[in-house]
């Protein structure tokens, strides 16, 4: 079943519709993030300023367009809304509209659009507590082993790859925990690794390693220059390079094979 099933619309609406849908998921991963690591409800509690408390009314809660009409401020305390929460929204309207530009089959899309809230959830609570809830990674996990089944079938080929990379990843954190008192990779990083190994083939796990490696250098490299950090969050980084080889992973294959 694909969303032209559902109705016959151009792809273009079905952009448009994911772009708004997008936005929408952008403040529930916000909310996800924020009360998550602080063990508060994430369902049933209504959304309140983090300075003052008061509660905030369905018009501050309009993606990215509160937040410009609002002048980045809480309308009772004034405090200042970080540019996060609209770049967030933006985000996963991107994200959203270019899982609908690849694939329109709806099991996929499902678990592609899951994917992509749980990835950028996990980020943000990675740069903010250096630390990637279990719960999320076990939902991640299950995605993408359900997306490794409907995409090329060998799903028992990912769970041992999988599982091999994870458990590789802990060793080396364990590893060099002892003998270098600090561990190269958090036990969340061998995890994510591990996701990775399961959602993706052979071929594009590849260039997804290059890709996550290329751009953790960079990033490494250019926060010690810049800041002069020694440590930095390598899951976004990561989730970054498995969204871009879960999305293009066709295009991906006939590049590799190109070479
Ligand atoms: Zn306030």
């Amino acid at each position: 079943m694909t969303l032209a099933d559902i109705a016959d619309v151009p792809q273009a609406a079905w952009v448009v519709i994911a772009a708004l849908l997008g936005l929408i998921f952008g403040s529930f991963v916000t909310a996800l993030s924020y009360r998550l690591p602080r063990g508060e409800d994430f369902v049933n509690a209504r959304s309140k300023c983090p300075a003052c408390g008061t509660s905030l009314a369905a018009r501050d809660l309009i993606p990215v367009v509160s937040w410009i009409f609002n002048r980045a401020r809480c309308r009772v305390c004034a405090s200042v809304v970080s540019v996060r929460y609209p770049l967030t929204e933006i985000l996963m309207a991107v994200l959203f509209t270019s899982a609908v530009w690849h694939d329109t089959r709806l099991a996929e899309l499902g678990l592609l659009l899951l994917s992509a809230v749980i990835m950028v959830t996990l980020a943000i609570i990675d740069l903010e507590t250096r630390r990637l809830p279990m719960s999320l990674l076990a939902i991640l996990a299950l995605a993408c082993a359900l997306l490794r089944w409907f995409g090329s079938g060998d799903l028992a080929h990912g769970l041992i790859i999988g599982a091999l990379i994870a458990g590789l990843g802990l060793v080396t954190a364990t590893a060099t925990r002892i003998w270098l008192g600090a561990p190269i990779i958090g036990a969340g990083d061998a995890y994510a690794l591990g996701i990775a190994g399961l959602a993706l083939p052979w071929a594009v796990f590849d260039v997804f390693l290059a890709m996550a490696g290329g751009l953790g250098l960079a990033l490494g490299v250019g926060l010690r220059v810049v800041r002069g950090e020694r440590m930095f969050p390598f899951a976004p980084v990561m989730f970054a390079a498995l969204w871009f080889s879960l999305v293009f992973q066709e295009q991906l294959i006939g590049l590799v094979a190109e070479l």
